[in-house]
């Protein structure tokens, strides 16, 4: 693996360059996977012909790496209980379904929420959020 940035080989284990302190996989000057330098718009390495496009939009929204079908699936038919949050680690979200639905069974409209947003690949994963 080579840096992106700079071209300096890493090792794979590495997540920042030693040479010049950026993240690996960013920066667009030089093929991760031999390391020459390559046109910053470039889909393909020209030297080892390896992909280099950036994947920066994760297709399928986030939903903490879990497949998109079961977390649709618990929220469908668990999701007023959170249970689909619970599953992805959104805990705060959880506990304020849980509760809404205790009190006032309005976490229903927060589920179809989720559940709309799963569905359309826009839900993003964020363990802080309360609802
Ligand atoms: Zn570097
Ligand atoms: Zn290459």
């Amino acid at each position: 693996m080579y840096c992106r940035n700079c071209g300096e080989h890493m090792n794979d284990n590495q997540a920042i360059c030693l040479k010049c302190g950026v993240k690996v996989g960013e920066g667009n000057q030089y093929c991760p996977n031999c390391g020459k330098e390559v046109n910053e718009k470039a889909e393909v390495c020209l030297n080892c012909g390896v992909s280099i496009k950036k994947t920066e939009t994760k297709e399928g929204g986030d939903l903490n790496g879990h497949d998109k079908i079961k977390i649709a699936l618990f929220s469908f038919f668990l999701g007023n209980w959170g249970v689909h949050n619970f599953i992805m680690g959104e805990k705060k979200k959880g506990f304020t379904k849980i509760a809404l639905f205790l009190c006032c069974g309005i976490s229903i409209i927060l589920n179809i929420i989720d559940l709309i947003k799963i569905l359309t690949n826009s839900y993003t994963y964020n363990p802080d959020a309360m609802f």
